[in-house]
């Protein structure tokens, strides 16, 4: 029997209006018009209105560290699965880092693929990484369905994940040539951090000052290293992505290099367009994420980039750890681990700010939908499977209500450890249901009775 959903406000690939989803098994078959309900499905036989409630299509969230196998007790598939289905997020991708082993080859890979089996509320899917002396484990991670690769142009704080340099980085996208998956790189060089951390040392700063953590990653780290990768990606034609992009000084760089055809993308995080460093207290370290959050001026530099399509779309960058390891008390920056939990509310953070930049709801809803949907699938090369809601895509949509104001609490974060810079914050818009292919997920704050979600391997 066929599902029908409708409402007044769908998010549609013609913009938001009312609209009827018809939903056959795990996909949608037609998008119609609010009154285009197909003969036979009478509010007895499967017909949901969800009323002016909005609908928009599942969240892709491409940047999650899930941590699990071999550090669960940082985060694990049950509870970041939980915390995405509540936040209306329906795919994940996560990264090959923090776990043990880290997703560095196809026996990896299994194991997170085994340590997943039945916990996940949600799609998921793993990228593999690129680390010095792996190039001849590449091939095969691709065969093994990654939808692509991740790679640190810096000390990425895991020692078994090694940071790459110019001639990894040519074995590693000679590797991908052709197969039209991505090279995802941390974008820092190590050199302008190191020079600046030493200085600041001589000068014996303040690690328990922001203004210390931002001084020692330096905007020069980032453009340096997006100067090499568009490079890169230009000689061998082969898609490279800059995840979390903080500097907005490289933007003029990208820019050039879009008009030019190179096949190079970007995203930036939640936090780098919510939060700036002015705001942040003195070892406040629940804040620290690197590259860091930079100034007010910075963050409005980065908003122009994204309306601007100069980056291509939003994630989050969840990435938590035992709160002990924050080193809170002490507070001092250059010593508290590096990552910041967020995921669950990224769909209310974005509306929020969308809002007060006074952006009315169709393009609010427009944006979001581009920019934490369409754009992170498309990443991950399931764009036609999931973040839009259209004929033939699976039937994962949040239900949302973008006007209900609330205030952050522990009790809203579903992720493992209740630590997170957005504790306190007043948001607008709150997820009331989730659906994952036609099965609802997430109601009013209860969860399913069991996770159903299962991996996207790519072929
Ligand atoms: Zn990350």
């Amino acid at each position: 029997m066929a599902q029908v959903f409708r409402s007044t406000r769908v998010l549609t690939a013609s913009g938001l209006r009312a609209a009827t989803l018809v939903v056959e098994g795990e996909r949608i078959v037609s998008v119609g018009g609010w009154d285009e309900v197909p003969a036979g499905s009478g509010l007895a036989s499967g017909l949901t209105d969800f009323g002016d409630a909005v609908v928009l299509p599942g969240l892709v969230d491409s940047h999650v560290h899930i941590n699990e196998p071999g550090r669960t007790e940082w985060e694990g598939f049950e509870t970041a699965t939980r915390a995405a289905a509540a936040g209306g997020v329906t795919m994940l991708v996560d990264m090959p880092l923090n776990c043990v082993p880290e997703t560095i080859d196809v026996e990896a890979l299994e194991a997170k693929r085994a340590a997943a089996q039945g916990k996940t509320w949600v799609d998921w899917a793993a990228w593999g990484g690129v680390i010095r002396g792996n190039a001849q484990e590449l091939k095969a991670l691709a065969g093994a369905g990654i939808p692509g690769l991740k790679c640190f142009l810096i000390h990425s704080g895991i020692d078994g994940f090694k940071w790459v340099g110019e001639a990894d980085l040519r074995l590693a996208l000679a590797e991908l040539r052709g197969t039209g998956l991505p090279l995802l790189a941390h974008a820092e060089f190590a050199g302008p951090v190191e020079a600046a951390t030493a200085e600041l040392d001589r000068m014996g700063a303040d690690w328990r000052s922001y203004g210390t953590y931002l001084r020692s990653r330096p905007d020069a780290a980032e453009v340096e290293a997006i100067g090499l990768l568009v490079r890169l990606a230009e000689e061998f034609q082969t898609p490279v992505h800059i995840v979390h992009l903080a500097s907005a000084e490289a933007l003029p760089m990208l820019e050039g290099a879009k008009q030019r055809g190179v096949p190079i993308t970007v995203e930036t995080c939640v936090q780098y367009l919510w939060f700036a460093a002015e705001e942040i207290p003195d070892g406040a370290t629940e804040f620290k994420c690197a590259p860091p959050i930079r100034g007010r001026e910075n963050r409005e530099a980065l908003w122009a980039g994204l309306e601007d399509g100069l980056i291509d779309l939003v994630a989050t960058d969840h990435s938590p750890c035992p709160p002990e390891m924050k080193l809170r008390e002490e507070g001092l920056w250059n010593r508290a681990w590096g990552g910041i939990a967020s995921l669950g509310l990224a769909l209310p953070v974005m509306n929020t700010a969308l809002g007060k930049r006074g952006f009315a709801l169709d393009e609010a809803m427009g944006r979001l939908g581009a920019w934490m949907a369409a754009g992170p699938a498309k990443l991950a090369g399931f764009e036609e499977q999931k973040g839009t809601l259209t004929p033939g895509a699976d039937a994962d949509f949040v239900v949302f209500d973008p006007e209900a104001a609330w205030t952050v609490k522990e009790s809203d974060l579903h992720f493992r450890h209740k630590l997170s810079p957005y504790l306190g914050a007043d948001l607008r818009g709150r997820v009331k249901e989730t659906w994952l292919r036609g099965e609802r997920i997430f109601s009013a704050g209860e969860w399913a009775e069991k996770p159903h979600g299962r991996e996207l391997a790519r072929r």
